[in-house]
């Protein structure tokens, strides 16, 4: 990484990764923060779509040779990858904490998930392997193969720098494919670490490449025709955007939207167990997790022992800077989020919600973006801190009279990404997972993301496309199947046969 002097202070350069070279050109350049201390500490280069461009001709000529690399060379490159990562978690885990703000414990757990993938994908060989139906007619057989799409674009949001590329990246590599890994322009350099880490791993040049920018090479990306197929995660107007954009242009694609995740506590529940649960999903990682929990629903006489209940862990929790190991919370990602969280809390209770924990009201020392954690009980449909996706550690409650009304509330919801229900009896968590029209259910379990042996992925407008993230899923997302027809005739047999042939 280069670095420029700025007139008050030294600023990191962080670098385009471009068929194995790091190189820093543009004519714009993006500030990037530590939101801890609300100072800038380094700064983006922002591609043109000209250097989208040749980056991704460069994609392709590296991606005809590695779609020829035998798989188990292939797969020798993610067990490498599986101890890099082992051995300098920590490493990655400060970076991702310095641009990020969440807390170092954190940073390792979205470092942990998304070496999952790294691990399933070392298994390549068995999830490459084709079909083959011997005999289909007479002297007849027919298989079918898996192969790359070519050159692919990930395109991925803030709040996993590490995790969310690590979901994308891996099964493209492994399916033979080359990637163009657009990350977030806020806390870019997770994405430098771990193309870097591919390399040492024996990663050929070329094949992960990462270019950072803003909405112009996004719009390349999606539009350029040396891109086979496009990975989104991020918020849902832009994945609706990026998902619509991308099938008009021709291409495969997966979009991967916002949230609104509910959280059932039943009568019968454990509400200690329960309020444990509420805290960590809602709060953790200040709340900008996709999979956080931002709606308690309480059902019957459930909500005022369990208000209390989470309103005594709150008082508990401890809010720094994510490098102090006393922190449990770090700050949210910009000053505009900061404002946007302040803004919703401040509006909820001019719309008849009771604000029983205002987190504007902690303060911090110090120009980093941090706030504390709010709790809004006797919320409904049609307020903004219930219909909005808020991203920031807002907890509201929602009052329900019955399980049916549970399930109803969260059904009309137009987000469908995570859901839980926190209750003693089977029949009922049962009866949730068949009624429930979410993509990923937690029984017990606050936020329930697949491990890598699974796939990720929401419903309606958490998620367009037809495949899910990670995972199985993605390798039919990052392959394209040919079925070959086989006959090796004795010349005797050959004859002219104009008729559709039906044996
Ligand atoms: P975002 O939508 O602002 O940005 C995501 C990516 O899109 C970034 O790389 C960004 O540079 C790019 N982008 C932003 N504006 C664009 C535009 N106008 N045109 C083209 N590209 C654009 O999201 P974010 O704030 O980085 O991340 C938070 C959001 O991501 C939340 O809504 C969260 O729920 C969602 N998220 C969803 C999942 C999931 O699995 N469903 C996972 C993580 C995050």
């Amino acid at each position: 990484m280069n670095t420029t002097t700025s007139t008050t202070q030294t600023l990191t350069r962080i670098p385009h990764v471009i068929g194995g070279q790091q190189t820093d050109e543009a004519e714009r350049y993006g500030p990037v923060f530590n939101p801890a201390t609300g100072r800038q500490t380094a700064e983006v280069p922002l591609a043109s779509a000209a250097q989208v461009d040749a980056a991704i001709a460069q994609a392709a000529e590296a991606q005809r040779a590695w779609r020829r690399v035998g798989l188990a060379k292939r797969s020798q490159v993610f067990f490498r990858l599986v101890h890099i990562i082992n051995e300098r978690a920590d490493e990655l885990a400060r970076i991702i904490t310095a641009e990020h703000g969440k807390t170092v414990p954190d940073a390792r757990g979205e470092i942990a998930r998304g070496l999952e993938n790294v691990e399933f994908c070392a298994g390549l060989t068995h999830h490459l392997k084709g079909e083959f139906a011997e005999q289909v007619a007479t002297g007849i057989d027919v298989h079918q193969l898996r192969q790359p799409l070519g050159v692919v674009a990930c395109i991925t949001p803030f709040n996993f720098p590490a995790m969310v590329p690590l979901w994308m990246v891996t099964t493209a590599i492994a399916a033979g494919n080359a990637v163009i890994l657009k990350p977030s322009e806020r806390d870019p350099s997770a994405s430098v670490w771990i193309a870097e880490a591919f390399r040492e791993a024996g990663l050929p040049d070329g094949i992960l490449n990462v270019v950072h920018g803003d909405k112009e090479v996004v719009d390349e990306l999606l539009t350029n025709p040396g891109i086979a197929g496009a990975a989104f995660v991020g918020s849902t107007p832009i994945a609706r955007y990026v998902y619509e954009t991308a099938a008009h242009a021709g291409k495969r694609v997966q979009a991967l939207g916002g949230a609104k995740n509910h959280m059932v506590v039943m009568p019968d529940a454990d509400l200690d167990s329960a309020a444990d649960a509420a805290v960590s999903a809602a709060y953790g990682s200040a709340g900008e997790r996709c999979m956080a929990v931002s709606v308690l629903v309480a059902v019957g006489d459930t909500a005022d022992p369990l208000i209390e209940k989470v309103a005594a862990r709150i008082a508990g929790l401890r809010i720094g800077d994510g490098f102090d190991p006393d922190s449990e919370m770090g700050p949210l990602i910009t000053r505009q989020a900061q404002e946007r969280v302040a803004e919703y809390v401040g509006s909820a209770a001019g719309e008849g919600a009771t604000v029983v924990v205002d987190g504007r009201e902690q303060h911090f020392e110090g120009d980093g973006y941090f706030i504390g954690v709010s709790l809004i009980d006797h919320v409904r449909p049609g307020m903004r801190v219930y219909d909005d996706e808020i991203f920031g550690p807002v907890l509201a409650v929602v009052r329900v009279d019955s399980y049916d009304e549970a399930v109803d509330l969260i059904n009309s919801n137009q987000y469908a990404n995570g859901t839980a229900i926190f209750t003693r009896d089977g029949k009922t968590a049962r009866e949730f997972q068949f009624d429930i029209e979410v993509g990923m259910v937690g029984v017990n379990v606050p936020i329930p993301v697949p491990v890598g042996s699974f796939s990720f992925g929401g419903w309606k407008s958490s998620l367009f496309g037809d495949t899910h993230m990670y995972g199985p899923e993605s390798f039919n997302f990052y392959t394209r199947r040919k079925v070959v027809t086989s006959r090796w005739p004795h010349p005797s047999e050959s004859q002219i046969e104009l008729g559709f042939p039906t044996n």
